[in-house]
């Protein structure tokens, strides 16, 4: 199978720009906010968007937030490419919070063992109120 590459940015540096994205956001954000977000230093394709953030989280460099569709950077260099990131979102800010909790993460794992399933990926996700949120609202 051949691929042409008729894009004039390689995909290396279409990673590191979609990676420096989503560090300036500090949010998580959407592939379509993320081409807003370029949209002074590139023009981009969804599906160019797409592809390199595939790339990221394979190499564990960002994550993908299923309850809100959204991408976030990992911000934790020691479980790079580990895979499974546990995540606290806060409904009121939006703040998401990465933290590694192995126990969790190796409770699922064994479960998956015993029951014979195959996991394709884990992300664990808390949803509520921040601890600033949490304060405010007192
Ligand atoms: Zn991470
Ligand atoms: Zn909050």
């Amino acid at each position: 199978m051949t691929r042409k590459v008729t894009k004039r940015r390689p995909a290396q540096e279409q990673d590191k720009l979609i990676f420096t994205a989503l560090q300036e956001s500090g949010r998580p954000v959407s592939a379509y906010e993320i081409i807003d977000q370029l949209r002074d230093r590139a023009t981009l394709a969804p599906q160019t968007v797409y592809r390199a953030l595939d790339r990221l989280i394979a190499s564990g460099s960002a994550h993908r937030l299923e309850s809100l569709n959204a991408f976030v950077a990992c911000c934790q260099s020691t479980h790079k490419g580990a895979g499974a990131a546990v995540f606290a979102i806060c409904d009121d800010c939006g703040t998401v919070s990465e933290f590694a909790e192995p126990r969790a993460v190796e409770a699922l794992a064994s479960w998956a063992k015993k029951a014979k399933y195959t996991v394709r990926a884990m992300t664990l996700e808390l949803r509520g109120r921040c601890s600033a949120c949490t304060a405010r609202m007192a």
